[in-house]
């Protein structure tokens, strides 16, 4: 049986996958079973923030698995701490790290120390009046956990699966979430850059005055950064973009660079103790090695100003397909290496992302109405103009 063969009798069809293989990859280059290259422009969906089969990844990665991979979090594991380091130095902040899986656990971990920490007083002694609820917004997308899909702002998710954990309630836009306040509220989570609800940048100024007014209320700032997070937005954090100071952040997709790693980082050190919260994976050798040589790739491409200059010359680039094929695209959105058209109707993107893999380019679908865009961010300018060659190519038969 081939691949579509056996996975059409032995995986569940939770995926409407295309019919194509990749065997093997190289930066922002995919080849597939037929031995056909294609330039990815989507990254795995915003995790090989280094590119395929990163030889310095590569490297470390065989180097520690040829010592230990795994031990579990009940002994000291050097590369969880060097990791947790370099995302605390990398995001400026005062914080402390919590190691999982993926997004959806980080977001899980965020949820529970928001709640623990709603449920203290002052004193950190069992609080009178219990905040537990946390507002996100309508289009967010937060994770498939049972909790996390119930935080994911759209209704269309909450089919099928509940009852849900309580305490979520949704705000139509950043100005909306004051109303929603009240004395049981104990955090507000949002994308600074809705990914998968279609490449949505909030608007400073309100990012701004919500965290002035969290701030003022006592209320907790939650930023999901694990789509914008590890570089993807051209900082670290979206949160230092925004220029804000949030209490918890969540990361995952792009730190790890293909290898699975979910990530909490916290101001609030003192919330969780020893039994809170836990992960048998979280953390391991082989994942955390992992995120600090991702770490160190990217500390250095911003550092040396090669991300800056990739991001401006992918967006001069998207501007020009933008400008000549106007007549699909209503407008160019996104910030960084995170970017997007926003595409007449649904059909006409679902055909646009069907042709450019035809063409040797892959690009992703965001929303209902949203073509997306998330290279590696070690694309080269060769791929980026091979990449959207394909693409003009591929307009000609939408
Ligand atoms: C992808 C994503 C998640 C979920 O991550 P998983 O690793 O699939 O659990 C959560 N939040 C945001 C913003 C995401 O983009």
């Amino acid at each position: 049986m081939n691949t579509k063969e056996l996975n059409d009798k032995y995986l569940l069809p939770t995926y409407a996958r295309a019919n194509v293989e990749f065997v093997s990859g190289n930066n922002a280059t995919l080849e597939d079973l037929n031995g056909k290259k294609y330039i990815d422009f989507t990254s795995g969906i915003g995790v090989c923030s280094v590119g395929h089969a990163n030889a310095r990844v590569n490297e470390v990665l065989c180097s520690q698995l040829s010592k230990i991979t795994h031990t579990s979090n009940l002994y000291n594991i050097a590369p969880q701490a060097k990791a947790a380091q370099k995302i605390v130095e990398a995001s400026g902040y005062d914080m402390q790290c919590f190691f999982g899986n993926s997004g959806a656990e980080a977001n899980e971990g965020a949820i529970k120390i928001a709640r623990k920490w709603g449920g203290l007083d002052e004193n950190g002694n069992d609080g009178e009046v219990k905040r537990y609820k946390i507002i996100t917004l309508r289009h967010s997308f937060h994770g498939r956990t049972i909790t996390t899909v119930k935080a994911t702002g759209q209704e269309s998710m909450h089919n099928y699966f509940g009852p849900f954990p309580d305490g979520f309630v949704y705000a139509d836009n950043i100005s909306h979430i004051e109303d929603l306040l009240d004395e049981h509220t104990c955090a507000v989570m949002i994308e600074l850059v809705q990914g998968e609800g279609g490449v949505e940048p909030q608007d400073k100024d309100e990012v701004k005055a919500l965290e002035k007014l969290l701030k003022d209320k006592g209320v907790l700032f939650i930023v999901d950064e694990v789509q914008t997070g590890g570089y993807r937005t051209g900082e670290f954090l979206a949160s230092n973009v925004y220029d804000i100071s949030p209490d918890i952040v969540t990361l995952a997709k792009g730190v790890g660079g293909g290898i699975p790693v979910g990530i909490v980082m916290t101001s609030l050190k003192g919330v969780l103790s020893a039994g809170d919260h836990g992960s048998t994976f979280g953390g391991n050798y082989l994942s955390s090695s992992a995120v600090c040589e991702v770490l160190e790739i990217l500390n250095g491409l911003k550092s040396e100003g090669k991300l800056q200059d990739t991001i401006e010359y992918f967006n001069t680039k998207l501007e020009i397909f933008y400008m000549s094929n106007q007549k699909f695209f209503t407008s160019k959105v996104g910030i960084g290496l995170m970017c997007g058209l926003r595409v007449l109707d649904a059909q006409t993107l679902t055909n646009i992302i069907n042709n450019a893999r035809e063409a040797g380019v892959m690009v992703l679908k965001a929303g209902r109405n949203t073509l997306r865009f998330l290279p590696p961010l070690t694309i080269t300018k060769e791929e980026i103009d091979e990449g959207f060659k394909a693409l003009n190519s591929a307009m000609s038969r939408v």
